[in-house]
């Protein structure tokens, strides 16, 4: 069998059809009305669910976690603002974002004035829809454009939000891939918002299809997928879950893949461990423009991953940055915000980030007096003239080089200014050829050719330290 990384063989596919595919999901996703608990997210994961094997967890109202408390569970039917004559104004039915989410119910009788300190608008932008929540604080509202509000005339309204807030649970999902290590790589994506694009569908559809994606496969590590309602189903898996946390050795949040804007990935607290150092790597060699951002303690759940009683090695992976791109939050960003070609790539970025994850080891160089003679062993090749050697040669001579049980593959990556796949070629060539030894964890060599020690491209024995 022809050995592949993960990326090749994303690449090996029509990009223009695995966009569709992302795209099309995302439409599915699109209409529903979600929110942090209720049945929008459980609808949402039960269609992820038809795709991926996902446990459902149902944790109930009142429930302790850390210092919060599991709220009460959110549904709602309908809402409107309706004129005396009968016509709806504004209309939930139209759009989910109309209604502030988590809104008490209400169904009253009142004048403009009174209803105003209820109403929410983006004046820059008169066309759009705001999206507003209040999870923690009860009170109602409505959002609308500012064209809208301004149309509203002094008169009395009929105003209804049919909505309930009672005990329930607050739902999540999660899907397992078990890999040779029972270290975890952790994949969260939040599912909690209702009809935005980018931020949210284009996470929960890219995750989805990573999760099919490494099903069944090989792997190195076990990875964990997480669709959770953004802070809180963090913070509650977090607290249910703080033996599994601890195996969790890289991570990644996903969020707003789908825009037009570079990529960027904001590091995990820890700022220099091997996820952030792979996901620069990559994003280096194959993002063209893209950014790294430091962390900070605001953005989405890699606040809770980093906090520090846990300091896990999360960071976050989007292309607009929440918050600063203008259709934000809003009823902008919407299916034309988001592209197949842009979620594509996305996908793309995050198996070359695996693929260095599943391939980062350390090497001994077994002839480290004075180089090997590469051309007697069909290694050598320069090409064009005076003394350039092309990239499969110099990629050898830094994994010689730099073999000698202290570097790993993506030091030697970073150092050569190689991309991490060229890097790992050469070294398993060079193992192949038996002038390296894979090193274990602990720094203790492999000797000998021991069943499931042989170089294999797809399934590296892991070895490698953060
Ligand atoms: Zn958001």
């Amino acid at each position: 069998m022809t050995p592949m990384s993960l990326l090749t063989e994303i690449d090996g596919k029509d990009p223009a059809i695995l966009g569709q595919e992302l795209y099309r999901f995302a439409e599915d996703l699109f209409p529903i009305c979600r929110s942090i608990t209720g049945d929008g997210i459980r609808r949402t994961l039960s269609m992820i669910q038809e795709r991926i094997h996902l446990q459902i967890s149902e944790v109930p109202t009142g429930t302790p976690v850390f210092d919060w408390t599991i709220p009460k569970e959110w549904n709602i039917r309908d809402a409107y603002i309706r004129l005396p004559g009968g016509r709806r104004v504004v209309d939930f039915q139209k759009s989910n974002l109309h209604v502030l989410s988590y809104s008490t119910p209400v169904h009253a009788t009142m004048s403009l004035s009174d209803l105003r300190p209820h109403l929410y608008t983006i004046p820059q932008h008169p066309d759009w829809i705001p999206n507003k929540t209040s999870y923690y604080q009860p009170q109602w509202g409505f959002c609308l454009s500012e064209n809208q509000m301004q149309a509203l005339e002094e008169c009395e309204y009929e105003v209804c939000i049919d909505s309930t807030l009672a005990d329930g649970h607050l739902t999540y999902g999660e899907c397992y891939l078990p890999g040779k290590s029972s270290d975890e790589v952790l994949i969260s994506s939040h599912a909690c918002h209702p009809s935005l694009a980018n931020d949210n569908l284009s996470g929960l559809t890219i995750a989805t299809a990573l999760a099919q994606f490494l099903s069944g496969r090989n792997l190195r590590y076990s990875y964990r997928f997480l669709f959770i309602p953004g802070t809180i189903g963090a913070i509650t898996w977090l607290a249910r879950n703080q033996e599994a946390a601890k195996r969790i050795r890289h991570g990644l949040v996903l969020t707003c893949l789908g825009d037009r804007g570079d990529l960027h990935y904001k590091k995990s607290r820890r700022g220099n461990s091997e996820v952030d150092r792979a996901a620069a790597n990559v994003l280096r060699h194959y993002a063209g423009s893209s950014g790294i951002l430091e962390f900070s303690p605001y953005g989405y759940d890699e606040r809770q991953y980093c906090s520090p009683g846990f300091n896990l090695a999360v960071g976050c992976l989007m292309r607009g940055v929440p918050g600063t791109f203008p259709e934000y939050h809003t009823s902008a960003d919407n299916l034309e915000f988001i592209h197949p070609a842009e979620l594509a790539g996305s996908l793309r970025i995050c198996a070359a980030i695996f693929d260095v994850l599943e391939c980062n080891q350390r090497f001994r160089n077994l002839n480290p007096y004075c180089e090997p003679q590469l051309g007697r062993r069909n290694l050598f090749r320069s090409t064009g003239g005076g003394d350039s050697v092309g990239l499969e040669t110099n990629a050898r001579l830094w994994v010689l080089n730099l073999s000698d049980g202290q570097h790993s593959l993506l030091d030697i990556a970073e150092r050569s200014g190689i991309r991490f796949s060229a890097i790992k070629e050469a070294a398993t060539l060079l193992w192949e050829s038996g002038l390296l030894a894979p090193l274990l964890e602990d720094g203790a060599e492999i000797s000998g050719r021991k069943e499931g020690l042989q170089p294999d491209r797809t399934t590296s024995t892991p070895v490698s330290r953060d």
